[in-house]
């Protein structure tokens, strides 16, 4: 069978077929577009105008108490200088499907005036998903913990909650402390109370019904957990919670405590039987610092923690040799190609394909949107991602690899079953 035959046949068995978003920050629904340009900038495309653009470029094509017209020539610079990127991908397919737009002028922008959507509305809001076939989301958010508990918290639609770790390890004043442990009612005087408080706030969420914990610590901290060191940990903790004035330098003076703390989150993770996503590689952006996420740095903690299942995020991007390795090694991994497959679509073609020849199929998860809110981004998203896997199975088809029929079942492991169920989605309030 020729790439191209095989290519289609996956296309239209990818579209027709629902998939789970593995990963997405949507704490409300929205945006509400009031200006032409905010559909070339929303999500993530805004980065890469930003890191193309020089001086005060960006700020200016963003002003909006300007006309379009006046704004124009910057728009179209930074348009032109970005239209490449797997960010402006997005933007292209958004344009095209939503507005009927296939070229950016001034005339087709302005176009878009009159006819810019309100996604603050819920229905509309899901009925993109619905196009996209998104079953279900698993979502980042970050809500008051007082409604956790209280069980008063009202998600967006079709997401399930995650338990966001970073805030309850990245502690540095004891106001922090008394903000996390008030919401059980705690006030707590020891490193052991504290952890106690941070035990009864997760089963809260399991109760609410979290599906598993998220850390994307690598935006403030290198991924490079130590041994556990109790004393160290006491220290930094003692010295927070005796002084209210006090505030530990982040992340290097408190890193004992904050690794102390991951070490425990962990083992929690593992006796409520909650899966741990965690970010690695790119950092959303500019000016990111990304020596310390590899996540070859979590070797240590993936090979100590056994009992605990890690999904880990953004394929490690640019470090692709090294996700590989990990999916392969680690019988306690998972790889999750949530935005990747939009920070570098060829990347994704390529890795795919490798993880098929090198990584038992069940350990992919194919795709996570990763936005706030957007949800005509996150149906742009899962068109590339589709498109992504299409493009690496029908390869692996064409030179004999597997047949159309296996590749259509790995597609489907890949976009639905496998987090279906590493994600205990079965119950999914769709
Ligand atoms: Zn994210």
């Amino acid at each position: 069978m020729t790439r191209e035959t095989a290519y289609a046949e996956l296309r239209s068995h990818l579209e027709a077929g629902p998939l789970i978003d593995t990963h997405d920050h949507s704490q409300s629904c929205g945006p509400r577009y009031t200006d032409a340009v905010q559909v070339l900038t929303g999500g993530y495309a805004a980065h890469d105008m930003m890191s193309a653009a020089r001086g005060g470029e960006y700020d200016e094509m963003i002003d909006t108490t300007r006309p379009l017209e006046d704004r124009w020539p910057v728009v179209e610079r930074l348009w032109r200088a970005t239209k490449n990127t797997g960010y402006s991908r997005v933007t292209r397919l958004v344009l095209e499907e939503f507005y009927g737009v296939t070229e950016v002028t001034l005339d087709s922008l302005q176009s878009l005036t009159g006819r810019l959507p309100d996604y603050s509305d819920p229905v509309l809001f899901e009925s993109v998903l619905e196009k996209a076939l998104i079953e279900a989301r698993i979502v980042n958010v970050w809500p008051q913990l007082t409604e956790i508990v209280d069980g008063s918290h009202e998600l967006t639609p079709r997401a399930r909650l995650t338990i966001g770790l970073p805030g309850f390890h990245s502690i540095k004043t004891r106001a922090e402390i008394d903000a996390i442990t008030s919401a059980v009612g705690a006030r707590v005087t020891s490193l052991d109370g504290y952890v106690e408080a941070c035990r009864e706030i997760f089963a809260a969420f399991a109760r609410y019904g979290a599906v598993a914990f998220k850390d994307q610590s690598a935006y403030t901290r290198p991924l490079d957990y130590g041994p556990r060191d109790r004393a160290g940990a006491e220290d930094v903790f003692g010295r927070m919670i005796a002084d209210p004035n006090a505030s530990v330098d982040y992340p290097r003076g408190a890193k004992p405590l904050s690794d102390y703390l991951f070490h425990t989150f962990l083992e929690m993770a593992a006796e409520l039987d909650l899966p741990v996503q965690i970010h690695t590689g790119h950092l959303a952006g500019n000016y990111g610092d990304i020596r310390g996420t590899n996540a070859a740095h979590l070797a240590p903690l993936l090979e100590m923690h056994r009992d605990v299942r890690f999904d880990l995020f953004h394929a490690n991007w640019p470090y692709g040799g090294e996700f590989l390795f990990l999916g392969k090694n680690y019988p306690n991994v998972r790889l999750n190609f949530c935005w990747a497959n939009v920070i570098d679509p060829a990347y994704c073609k390529a890795l795919f394909r490798q993880a098929l020849s090198a990584v038992p199929r069940i350990k992919i998860h194919a795709h996570g949107s990763d936005y706030s809110g957007f949800p005509d981004r996150a149906w742009a998203a899962a068109r590339i991602a589709r498109d992504n896997v299409a493009c690496a199975l029908a390869e692996a088809v064409a030179q004999g690899e597997t047949d159309l029929d296996e590749a259509r079942e790995t597609a489907t492991m890949w976009f639905y079953t496998n987090p279906r169920e590493f994600f205990r989605l079965g119950s999914a309030q769709s």
